[in-house]
């Protein structure tokens, strides 16, 4: 048995980055950049106006001033101002040559018929100067940013449409177990649904990886050895539920280590989810996660989730927030690391009622996890803890 901090340490270590590939930047949404991007253009392009107003120099601004011409934004100025001069300017419109501020609208009054007069006491320049955002050829993305909304909005300002990104790694998941029914049926005596396999198809989805659902194999080691072999041929990880603890017929452990010519960690030093274990073969991994729900909702968060944004190349660090707990918690049997869900109200995190790893749940009214160390038998009321959002 290893402490978690080591079962992650080894994961990240073994993950082999995959390669990068070109796509369109619509489908860009979770994928992970694999090249720095830079700007092909000044931003903004031109002297830009910031506000609706008028166009002017600064040192005229006392004066009536009379409108040369209207420019709107996408259309350039026709004529340069002369001193004494503006331009009515509308938003995102290019500046007139012998302009240095933009008195705004607001601040305006139309003396006599094409003439205008600045009211206010005084004005920012209300100008966005060319390359003042962003110089041509600059840094605008770094390699490894998992991309969100507004990363694929500066990708299309500088026009990059096909980014080059990491593949999304394939991952095959499988339910094992005699009891376990699709979830479309009704379980009859002794049996159960199987929640496992849309709960991983779903969290891995989340992390921007392709899962495939390969249904539910009976505790049989001839099945599962030939439902393993066919996922690993056709995904990059393998993710089985149930079969790893201590049963009969719990055979995954045991097929996975044959398999895999051993195992890299068969037992982690955690509750919920001590009977975990995860391996390789060839280019390939494998982790066979406790059928508990929770156990799997859990080590899912703490090990699969790194590990896949690793084969992305995405440095992910959890954000974890800092919140003092509104009530002590008792930790009476300390041997395992403990990961309780925990309700987020009024920035402090509520431990849930959880009454043991089947409690699904539990964790379906839960905001985030917080973790007791190894040891301690006790966090105190107002104890500063590091809420890991879910
Ligand atoms: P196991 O790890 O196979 O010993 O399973 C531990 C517990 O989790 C048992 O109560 C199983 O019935 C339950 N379980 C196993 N697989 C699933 C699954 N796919 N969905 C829901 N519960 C499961
Ligand atoms: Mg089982």
């Amino acid at each position: 048995m290893i402490p978690l901090s080591q079962a992650l340490d080894l994961v990240l270590n073994t993950a082999k980055p995959l390669n990068p590939e070109h796509i369109d930047i619509e489908q860009a949404l979770g994928r992970v950049l694999a090249e720095n991007v830079t700007s092909d253009i000044d931003m903004p392009p031109f002297n830009k106006a910031l506000m609706d107003g008028y166009a002017c120099n600064k040192s005229d601004i006392a004066n009536p001033l009379p409108i040369v011409e209207t420019i709107s934004a996408g259309h350039p100025p026709t004529k340069a101002l002369g001193p004494n001069q503006c331009s009515k300017i509308m938003t995102g419109a290019m500046l007139p040559k012998g302009a240095n501020c933009v008195f705004m609208v607001e601040y305006s009054r139309e003396v006599s018929s094409n003439k205008v007069l600045f009211t206010g006491k005084n004005t920012n320049d209300n100008i966005s100067y060319q390359g003042q955002l962003v110089k041509k050829g600059e840094q605008v993305l770094k390699k490894g940013c998992l991309i969100k909304p507004q990363h694929i909005g500066v990708l299309a300002t500088v026009g990059h449409v096909k980014p080059l990104v990491y593949r999304q790694p394939k991952v095959g998941i499988i339910a094992t177990g005699d009891e376990l029914v699709a979830p479309n049926e009704k379980p009859q005596i002794s049996q159960i649904r199987d929640s496992n396999s849309l709960q991983l198809l779903a969290q891995t989805r989340q992390v921007g990886a392709i899962p495939t659902y390969y249904g539910i194999i009976k505790d049989d080691k001839k099945a599962l050895e030939e439902e393993i072999d066919t996922a690993l041929k056709e995904n990059d990880l393998v993710i089985l539920s149930g079969g790893v603890s201590m049963g009969d017929l719990d055979l995954v452990s045991d097929i996975l280590s044959q398999k895999c010519g051993g195992l890299l960690f068969d037992r982690v030093q955690i509750k919920p989810g001590k009977p975990t274990v995860f391996g390789t073969y060839q280019n390939k991994y494998c982790f066979g996660l406790p059928g508990n729900p929770v156990s799997a909702f859990v080590i899912f968060t703490l090990l699969v989730k790194p590990f896949l944004y690793k084969l992305m190349r995405h440095d992910y660090q959890p954000s974890d927030v800092k919140m003092n707990l509104p009530t002590s918690i008792n930790n009476k049997k300390a041997d395992r690391e403990r990961w309780i869900p925990v309700l987020v109200q009024d920035s402090c995190p509520i431990p849930l009622r959880y009454q043991g790893s089947s409690h699904i749940d539990a964790l379906s009214y839960a905001d985030g996890l917080i973790s007791i160390p190894t040891n301690v038998q006790s966090l105190p009321k107002g104890t500063t803890v590091d809420v890991r959002s879910i």
